[in-house]
């Protein structure tokens, strides 16, 4: 697969991209899809998927898929930015560890025993806002898709999916002819 669409993030917050893109609008349908329901019912599946992602808290199928909803929202500055995160940390408080690795002393968060899934989720997003990687997940506004922007510029807006991929189409085309026209007319 070419372009960025499925570039993994680092670490942990690639487990989070993943769980953000279970509500999907798939190519060849375009109504989306909540994949999220099926996930959590069936645990052996939720444990293929996210196998650090544990499941021992109040992780109610509605619990979960707002959050997973509230994120999409606020990716890019976007809605609820940072306010929503932040009610969602006081309701469930990761833990601060300060880990020592040789000469290199960080602090880290974890989730709190019996915040299951939710508090793993935020736990992971603290950390990534704090190393500034989580403002590089962006929300491609075509396809909707959640997308790692690696590049140095930290400029991307669509997710670069390519008609040739598997299911895949061509976003940003529309907009990318636009301009272009905008600019030969001009
Ligand atoms: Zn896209």
């Amino acid at each position: 697969m070419k372009g960025t669409y499925n570039v993994p993030a680092p670490g942990k917050l690639e487990t989070v991209r993943k769980l953000m893109n279970t509500w999907v609008v798939p190519t060849a349908t375009r109504v989306p899809e909540d994949r999220l329901p099926a996930l959590l019912r069936d645990q052996e599946a939720w444990r293929r998927e996210f196998p650090d992602v544990p499941l021992d808290g109040d992780d109610s199928a509605e619990l979960l898929a707002k959050l997973r909803d509230d994120l999409r929202c606020m990716l890019g500055g976007g809605s609820g930015w940072p306010e929503s995160l932040q009610q969602w940390l006081e309701r469930f408080p990761p833990m601060v560890d300060v880990v020592v690795s040789g000469e290199v002393t960080k602090v880290r968060h974890a989730w709190a025993p019996g915040s299951g899934a939710v508090g793993w989720i935020l736990a992971v997003i603290v950390d990534a806002v704090a190393d500034e990687t989580w403002f590089r997940l962006k929300r491609c506004p075509d396809c909707q898709w959640i997308f790692y922007d690696r590049t140095r510029s930290r400029t991307k807006v669509w997710c670069d999916m390519l008609a040739g991929d598997a299911g895949g189409r061509s976003c940003g085309t529309i907009a990318k002819v636009r301009r272009y026209r905008e600019r030969q007319t001009s």
